[in-house]
């Protein structure tokens, strides 16, 4: 049986996997969800490695690919491009477990997902029997731009164009972009913030005449973004190797419950965990933690989900979010797909700027958040206590768990998604730690730091200091669509 995915706000609509990752989101704005989980045989799974684990997690999902294929995928994104065997590390730290999933070519958990998504969209082209060349259009505040960059770079019959705001990017995360490889790769620095970014490539999507400029040029315009399917099944995966690898290391007995806390900005990671929950992995509670931007903190305490508010810029940036997309998706299951009320709640969200859930659905679900004075306050308490460093946004996560803990005085083990290392976000990192970060370069903070907690600077961020940079190019909000028909060289005459 062919697995079908269905939208979340009219659940008549339904296509195959390969056809769903291809189009990304719904014709009716909905997100794409398994029309139903499939279930996975624990004792089965439990002595497979990441790779193993990982086909035979997204083989139920995706069934329209060939084994051959899904296999070819999944060998080309969890390779040495991860700089350890284990693509994700489990380690204990005070009696508490973080998955680190950085070890990915760009240092974020993104590269989880976004190491596989090229091959995965090449794969289902050809399942469709696809001509056309894909344009993965892409805006960034960081993260997804350089993990899709790379995870793109040299797939055939792809191109990717990433815009990323000139001043809205760490000096690190701006080094990657500028330094990225690839004959079918395009970055550009805009005059502005993220939603100059963001708003301006909505536009290019939204722009009939361009995208038929694009259409008579044999390409059709994608995105990378992480409604996609082809990013959350992926995601499934580590949480079923964290929790065998605690089963192999004797911390847990066989279907002994866990929780999870996951620092959470569009709501795709934790959502993730919650699939393998359905699949049959002993998840007991699922902590949501927030930065300031505490919308989800609010709505798991109210159900009341409420946009109506300033963002806020912190040092967890790629949790700097109000609109957490992915949320739908969970609230579809939760109200036993009700897609009529989902359509009507999402509507709200745009009109009335909020919307209203009933609370007593959201169960096992619990949010808690964590302010700016905390998280470097916790980075330094977890380096004195346990030697052990903690990146800004994980920090964001271990905080919020603490005050869940001291509330429920719940003893089950925890795992924490570990999202990103400290070394992509030193300056904060070294500030928490007492590093005077003044008048120095990121180079130097990122030595000192690595001085004094003696741990080795990753590759990815060493390498950038001999890396060449391959694009300067810069441009205003309003002539976005020029880069990239420049880039693209289409619009000529035809005749
Ligand atoms: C994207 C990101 C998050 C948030 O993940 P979501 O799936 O959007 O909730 C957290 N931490 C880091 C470092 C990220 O890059």
């Amino acid at each position: 049986m062919k697995m079908r995915y269905i939208s979340t706000r009219d659940k008549t609509i339904s296509l195959k996997a390969s056809q769903a990752i291809i189009q990304g989101i719904s014709k009716d704005g909905g997100l794409f969800v398994p029309e139903n989980i499939p279930l996975v045989n624990i004792e089965k799974l439990k002595n497979l490695n990441y790779k193993d684990l990982a086909y035979e997690i997204m083989k139920g999902f995706l069934t329209d690919f060939s084994d051959g294929d899904l296999k070819e995928c999944i060998d080309k994104a969890y390779n040495e491009k991860f700089d350890t065997p284990e693509i994700a590390p489990l380690v204990e730290v005070g009696g508490k477990f973080y998955l680190e999933l950085y070890h990915g070519p760009t240092i974020a958990f993104k590269d989880m997902a976004l190491s596989i998504l090229p091959h995965l969209l090449e794969t289902a082209m050809k399942i469709n029997d696809i001509k056309e060349e894909v344009v993965i259009l892409t805006a960034t505040s960081g993260d997804t731009g350089k993990a899709a960059l790379e995870g793109f770079a040299n797939v055939h019959g792809i191109k990717i164009v990433v815009f990323f705001p000139e001043d809205g990017v760490s000096e690190i995360q701006k080094l990657q972009m500028k330094t990225q490889e690839g004959n079918n790769t395009f970055v550009v620095g805009i005059n502005g913030n993220f939603d100059h970014a963001q708003n301006g490539v909505k536009k290019l999507f939204n722009d009939v005449e361009f995208v038929e400029t694009l259409k008579k040029d044999n390409y059709i315009l994608s995105s990378a973004n992480s409604i996609n399917i082809g990013r959350l099944i992926p995601q499934i995966v580590y949480y079923f190797h964290s929790y065998f690898t605690l089963l192999r290391q004797g911390k847990i007995s066989e279907g002994e419950k866990i929780n999870v806390c996951v620092p959470t900005g569009n709501f795709g990671n934790i959502l993730a965990a919650f699939y393998a929950r359905r699949m049959g992995l002993p998840i007991n509670r699922f902590i949501c933690a927030s930065n300031d931007n505490k919308v989800l903190t609010d709505f798991f305490e109210s159900g009341i989900y409420d946009r109506r508010r300033d963002l806020k810029l912190t040092s967890s940036p790629s949790m700097d979010i109000l609109i957490s997309s992915n949320l739908e998706r969970f609230l579809f299951h939760m109200s036993s797909e009700d897609d009529k009320l989902i359509s009507q709640i999402m509507k709200d969200l745009v009109e009335k700027g909020y919307y209203e859930f009933n609370k007593d659905k959201l169960v096992d679900f619990f949010g808690a958040y964590t302010d700016e004075g905390e998280v470097l306050e916790t980075i330094d308490q977890v380096f004195k206590k346990h030697d052990y460093l903690l990146d800004t946004h994980t920090a964001v996560a271990a905080r919020a768990y603490e005050k869940y803990e001291a509330e429920y005085k719940d003893e089950t083990k925890l795992v924490i998604a570990s999202t990103a290392s400290p070394f992509k976000f030193a300056s904060s990192v070294a500030e928490a730690i007492g590093i005077n970060v003044e008048d120095k370069s990121e180079f130097e903070i990122v030595d000192e730091l690595a001085a004094k907690a003696n741990i080795k600077v990753p590759e990815a961020v060493l390498s950038l200091k001999e890396k060449e940079i391959l694009h300067e190019n810069k441009c205003n909000k309003e002539e976005m669509k020029d880069m990239v028909v420049g880039f693209l060289k289409v619009g000529g005459n035809n005749d």
